[in-house]
């Protein structure tokens, strides 16, 4: 069992004029980027969710506790999309752990521009 501290995880906020259109691009073209935080793994042992935590690669980096994201839990191998991602009947995508995301997946984009560099349509207006 890891050891944790107490780290409260910090309220981020959408920049102004972004509105994600659930197209599923970062998710698909980020998902082995992500960098798990001490914050992530904190939040899910303190939940429970040892099907999220059986999916990363923990090590310490620092002194800190992180981790790389996403592998198979039964043969430990880097899976080939984020097992989160669904898209049910062709619709939206959404995320299947929306409310315990990584902090990394929450603070994308960081700007217009960090959303431009990825192709991210969030801050295209809607017709
Ligand atoms: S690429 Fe942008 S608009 Fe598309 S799902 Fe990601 S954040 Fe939302
Ligand atoms: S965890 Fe959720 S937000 Fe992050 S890459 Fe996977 S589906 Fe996208």
């Amino acid at each position: 069992m890891l050891t944790c501290r107490k780290l409260k995880l910090k309220g981020i906020m959408p920049p102004k004029d972004f509105n994600c259109k659930q197209c599923g691009g970062c998710c698909l073209r980020l998902g082995f980027e992500i960098q798990i935080t001490e914050n992530d793994i904190c939040r899910w042992e303190k939940q429970g969710r040892e099907d999220i935590l059986d999916r990363i690669d923990i090590y310490f980096f620092k002194s800190l506790v992180v981790g790389d994201a996403w592998f198979h839990p039964r043969t430990t191998k880097e899976v080939d999309r984020c097992p989160w991602l669904k898209r049910p009947q062709n619709k939206k995508y959404i995320c299947t752990i929306q409310n315990t995301k990584p902090e990394a997946c929450k603070e994308f984009p960081k700007s217009k521009g960090h959303a431009e560099e990825y192709n991210c349509p969030g801050f295209k207006k809607s017709h």
